[in-house]
Order: C-alpha cells, then structure tokens, then sequence
C-alpha cells in the first residue's frame, strides 16, 4: 500500500471533524511529500533537529505539530513556526514557550499533556497535577500561550478495556478543566488522543485529534 492510498482510506474511515496528525518522524522529506500530494497538512514530529530541517526543506503550509518530551533550551528552534505543542507538561516549560512565542510575536497553541498509563516512561501531569497547576495561575501570565486542550497516551496493551478507561480517564478530566478554567472559551476543544494500534478506540472516547504514525508511513 502506497502513503497516498493509506492516507485516504484512514481519512475514510474517520470522521471528518476528527483532525489526524500524520506522525512522521523517523521518515523521509520524500515520504511527507507523498502525504501532502494525497492532501495532507498536518504533521507531527517528536525531535527538533528533525522538525526544523524538515521544516525548512518542506512547504509552508504545513502545519506542524510538536508531540514529544520538548527540551526547553530547544524551544527557541521551533517557536518560529510550530502551529501546536502537544506536550505541555510543566510550569517551567510553559515560561519557556511564553518567552519564544513573545519574542517572535507570535501566540502559541499548546495542549497540556497527561499521564494517564502505566508505564512510568510516559511523560505528562497526572490528573491531580493538572488541576494543581491550572489552580497555580501561573498560565494566566502567559499572553502569548493559547491552551485548546489535553493530550495523552494510553498504555501499550492488547487489554483494549484497560486502554477504553484510560481514554475516558482522559475525556472525564477534559470536561473538568473545560468546566472549571476554560467554559467561555470556545478555542479550549480538543482531545488529542488515540495513535496506530487504539486509535478507534479513542475515537469512541471522545477524541477530536489522533496522532497516526505507523498506519500511514509504515513501520519505522
Ligand atoms: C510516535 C508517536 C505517535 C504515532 O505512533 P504510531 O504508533 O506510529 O501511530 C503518536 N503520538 C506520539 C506522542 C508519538 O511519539
């Protein structure tokens, strides 16, 4: 199966309101090429050597997505152009961001990210520690940062129930920050949620955004 054909029958398979970011990292300007000829713009990368040079070789109407753990002296790279920060996850990182974002002139949309798996590797505030810090404040002196959302992963498993909690572990503490911080704020919307292997699921969860990597490109 071509990138192309992969691309449609996912975009098929989805509903249309469901934003998918094509996760590329790993592949090759080429492989993105074939993406955006199929018409897609929205990809992610997890590394920002990678992302910036692909993001000077590729065209400017890619949106481009950041989904990993963001170092915060590297954010002055990517503050230029990144369209969304996935992966929001302190309030040391946020500064950082405020500050970029600020010196470009530029407003920033970042999700919080949060840790909802078992696995210790997953990064990301618990549920408690992001209702901690959205009760801090500190993110409401941050002009030039947008929050539209949440965004997680859910353990690695063929246990497709332990999976089906953790998404709506997620969905339950989106609808309580939304509740609580953000109700007049019709930007705060989206779930990022669901990859490859429990991307349906996560559909059925409440996901407005899937982060889709292997199912497009292949394996990496
Ligand atoms: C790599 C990655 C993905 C995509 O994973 P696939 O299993 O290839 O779809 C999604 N989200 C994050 C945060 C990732 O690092």
């Amino acid at each position: 199966m071509s990138i192309a054909s992969n691309i449609k029958i996912l975009r098929e398979s989805v509903p249309s309101e469901i934003k998918i970011v094509a996760v590329s990292k790993f592949h090759s300007t080429d492989e993105i090429m074939e993406a955006y000829e199929a018409g897609q713009r929205i990809f992610g990368e997890s590394r920002v050597q990678e992302l910036v040079q692909k993001s000077d070789q590729l065209p400017k109407d890619i949106e481009w997505h950041f989904i990993g753990g963001l170092q915060r002296n590297k954010v002055k790279q990517i503050a230029p152009f990144i369209s969304l920060i996935h992966s929001v996850d302190s309030e040391r990182l946020m500064r950082e961001i405020e500050k970029q974002a600020a010196t470009n002139s530029r407003t920033i949309s970042c999700l919080l990210q949060i840790h909802v798996a078992e696995e210790d590797t997953k990064s990301g505030f618990t549920p408690n520690e992001c209702l901690q810090f959205l009760s801090d404040g500190a993110w409401e002196e941050c002009p030039h940062i947008k929050f539209i959302g949440i965004m997680g992963m859910a353990t690695f498993t063929d246990d497709t129930e332990k999976v089906r909690n953790e998404f709506n572990r997620l969905r339950q503490l989106f609808e309580k920050v939304k509740t609580d911080y953000f109700a007049g704020d019709s930007d705060f919307k989206e779930i990022s949620m669901g990859m490859t292997s429990d991307y349906p699921i996560a559909i059925e969860e409440g996901s407005t955004m899937i982060r889709v990597g292997t199912k497009i490109f292949g394996e990496r």
